[in-house]
């Protein structure tokens, strides 16, 4: 029977973390691409849109008083400053995706990954890349020319702080080949989708192998 196959399981999320210009963005591209179930947790944020960011798609951005608005209802699962920009994962969606089997991904940074991990730990899977050295960190955020000088200053000092917080993730991967780094994050995708705890299909499963 094929539905053996597909049990009811719960989704997970799955928090992808990293300096700026480590490679994240690109890995959870990647990974959008090719996995069914997995959904972008969309956050709201109230920094200008970069130039080929679209609504909807990268961000909901909002202004300071809609965000303090949705802090206020309790609107989000997690909320940070970042940047001096404020950035939050908005909850409705992700708890009744994961109550259907959805898996979502998150792109948060230390901050996000740890109040998501302090409110839903069975749930979270973490994962932190690193840059090979500093020097090709700051070649990559150059080469990206998205932002002003004083934001790459800003990017790079920030770089070792966010780094600092790489003991708190349950998987670490060192993004020195980008198909090698992918190939790892998807594989811990999928060993945690197996766990048992998330398949909530089994018990009947198993009952129905016995009768
Ligand atoms: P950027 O402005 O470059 O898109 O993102 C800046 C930083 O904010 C990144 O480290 C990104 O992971 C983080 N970030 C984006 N959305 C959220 C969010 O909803 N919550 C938290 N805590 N961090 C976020």
């Amino acid at each position: 029977m094929f539905e053996s196959f597909n049990l009811p399981r719960r989704g997970l999320m799955f928090i992808l973390s990293s300096p700026s210009g480590a490679g994240k963005t690109t890995i959870a591209r990647k990974l959008l691409a090719v996995e069914d179930n997995l959904s972008m947790s969309i956050s709201v944020t109230t920094r200008p849109m970069r130039e080929g960011e679209i609504e909807g798609r990268d961000y909901f951005f909002r202004t300071r008083e809609e965000y303090d608005a949705m802090v206020a209802d309790e609107a989000f699962l997690e909320w940070a400053e970042v940047f001096g920009n404020c950035y939050g994962t908005p909850r409705a969606q992700i708890v009744a995706g994961l109550e259907k089997g959805t898996d979502f991904l998150f792109d948060v940074d230390w901050q996000g990954a740890q109040q998501l991990s302090q409110r839903a730990r069975e749930d979270v899977v973490s994962v932190f890349l690193l840059p090979p050295s500093m020097e090709e960190l700051e070649h990559r955020l150059r080469s990206r020319a998205t932002d002003d000088e004083s934001v790459i200053t800003a990017r790079m000092a920030r770089a070792g702080d966010e780094i600092s917080h790489w003991d708190a993730y349950d998987y670490v991967v060192i993004n020195h080949d980008l198909e090698d780094c992918f190939n790892k994050v998807r594989t811990v995708l999928h060993a945690e989708r197996l766990k048992r705890s998330r398949q909530t299909g089994l018990i009947e499963f198993t009952r129905d192998l016995k009768a």
